[in-house]
């Protein structure tokens, strides 16, 4: 179903997102429509991608998924994170590949390789699209240098013994460097250290754009400064300059990331470019687990696949992807969400609820008048993911698409043709292609087309056998596919059929 209202006026019709930088929903309002230049930080693979990461990106796949079905020509953009991030995010401590490296006896780039290959399988299996882009930063080492290069020649950052500093207190000067999280610069160097004897940088807030190599240091690059690595800020202001330009629309990432991260980017890319690198910044919230912040030194911070199989103490059973994606969609993108097995078990029943319903709106048979208004229905779906990507608010809107559906199919509610496919395209457009969900209940992919066109041949064989009262070999069918683990429900047309999991 697409959608023609991309460039009306229309006051219902405009997305509106929350802008971190004002605090406040926003129209939103491309720079260069229908164009729209999306850039989401990525993950830092020396480890498993952990369920905070994943509801990150399951969360820029609803919005990237929704823009395109309003029409724009998204380029998206997330990188991969290879090199240059250190144990602490203040530039200490060993990197973070380095140390991994080490402990497994592997090469930093093997690292690299093992865990991105695990990140995309993760996310393949959550049915998130791929981006437009995905630049590492290993692969960018030569624009991070140029635009470090800028910045000392803008005045903003300065070199001490082969490592580069950016210079926050002179930036402040012009510039707001507290401007993501509202704070001012006297509260954040409250907020900091103060520098001892050992510290080589001038300022208590200023962060390394390139640092020395050490001779061990298994990653370094040459520079103009010598050999050493990247800061880890400065990949992401270098790629999404390069990609995406000076200025684009969309910013995103973890919540986690403003105070420094996304902080500093700001500033680098201020201190280059002489322009904010983006117009809108978003960020998604954290997870918890039964109430507790999700973390591994708590224990309490599973992995995707344990909780697919089950395979962890705090879980009953395993829940499958697509009731975990559905589970995250149940819960705004800008709120924390609780993990607990009582509301995995209620979103799993909730999406089957819902999957069962796409295939009974099949048989429902159309009326001369309709009994509720689709219209409506139309219009509250879109209402609320114009209103900052609102999911919740959307699976409720689909919730009474599934009561009308259910109603229309026991007689107690009344559709017309024309009603009938509007609902039929409305349910199937917000629930497979703005959702993301996949119906797992018929398996997915080449493999559940098999299963699909396979259940439509045995059901033909059973229905002649009915016809020929034939009633063991009718018997048997039914008997064998229950044994194998499909649920049987005879119907007029032969039977329906479901795969228990
Ligand atoms: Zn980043």
């Amino acid at each position: 179903m697409a959608r023609n209202n991309l460039l009306s006026t229309d006051m219902e019709n405009q997305l509106y997102i929350y802008n971190t930088l004002d605090r406040k929903k926003e129209v939103f309002e491309p720079i260069n429509p229908p164009h729209v230049g999306m850039y989401v930080c990525g993950p830092t693979v020396y480890s498993d991608v952990h369920l905070g990461n994943c509801r990150t990106f399951i969360s820029f796949d609803l919005i990237y998924r929704y823009l395109l079905h309003l029409g724009y020509k998204v380029r998206y953009v997330r990188n991969i994170t290879d090199a240059g991030h250190l144990e602490g995010d203040n530039d200490e401590g060993d990197d973070k590949f380095a140390k991994k490296a080490k402990l497994e006896q592997l090469e930093p780039m093997e690292i690299v390789q093992k865990y991105t290959l695990g990140f995309h399988e993760i996310l393949r299996i959550f049915n998130t699209l791929p981006p437009s882009i995905e630049p590492t930063a290993t692969g960018h080492i030569m624009e991070q240098i140029e635009m470090i290069k800028e910045i000392i020649a803008n005045g903003y950052a300065y070199e001490i013994d082969g490592t580069v500093y950016f210079d926050v207190e002179k930036y402040s000067q012009t510039c707001n460097y507290g401007i993501l999280t509202n704070r001012k610069l006297e509260d954040l160097l409250e907020g900091t250290r103060e520098l001892g004897g050992q510290d080589e940088k001038r300022g208590r807030l200023d962060f390394a754009l390139w640092i020395k190599a050490k001779p061990e240091t298994l990653m370094q690059w040459h520079s103009p400064w010598g050999w050493g690595f990247p800061g880890w800020h400065i990949e992401c202001s270098a790629m999404s300059t390069k990609y995406l330009g000076t200025t684009f629309d969309i910013h995103g990432g973890g919540m986690d990331l403003q105070a420094t991260h996304h902080t500093n980017e700001i500033a680098q890319s201020e201190a280059c470019n002489h322009t904010a690198p983006a117009k809108y910044w978003v960020h998604t919230n954290m997870l918890t687990v039964n109430g507790a912040r999700m973390s591994k030194t708590a224990g309490n911070g599973f992995l995707p696949k344990e909780l697919f199989t089950g395979n962890h103490p705090l879980l009953e059973r395993g829940y499958s992807p697509m009731t975990v994606r559905f589970f995250m969609a149940q819960s705004h993108y800008r709120s924390t969400l609780d993990f607990s097995n009582e509301a995995l078990q209620a979103a799993e029943k909730g999406y089957k609820k819902l999957m069962e319903s796409l295939s009974t709106l099949e048989k429902i048979i159309p009326s001369e008048t309709s009994s509720v208004s689709i219209a409506a229905l139309h219009d509250n779906c879109y209402t609320a993911m114009n209103d900052d990507f609102n999911s919740p608010v959307l699976i409720s809107h689909l919730f009474e698409a599934v009561r009308i559906i259910n109603s229309a199919n026991d007689g107690n509610e009344t559709l017309t043709a024309n009603d009938l496919e509007i609902l039929k395209s409305l349910v199937r457009t917000f629930v497979f292609d703005v959702l993301g969900l996949i119906d797992e209940t018929k398996a997915a992919g080449a493999n559940g087309n098999a299963i699909s066109g396979l259940m439509d041949l045995i059901n033909d064989i059973r229905k002649t056998a009915r016809a020929n009262k034939d009633w063991a070999t009718s018997d048997k069918i039914r008997n064998e596919l229950t044994a194998l683990g499909f649920e049987i429900k005879d119907t007029k047309d032969g039977f329906e059929w479901k795969l228990n999991k």
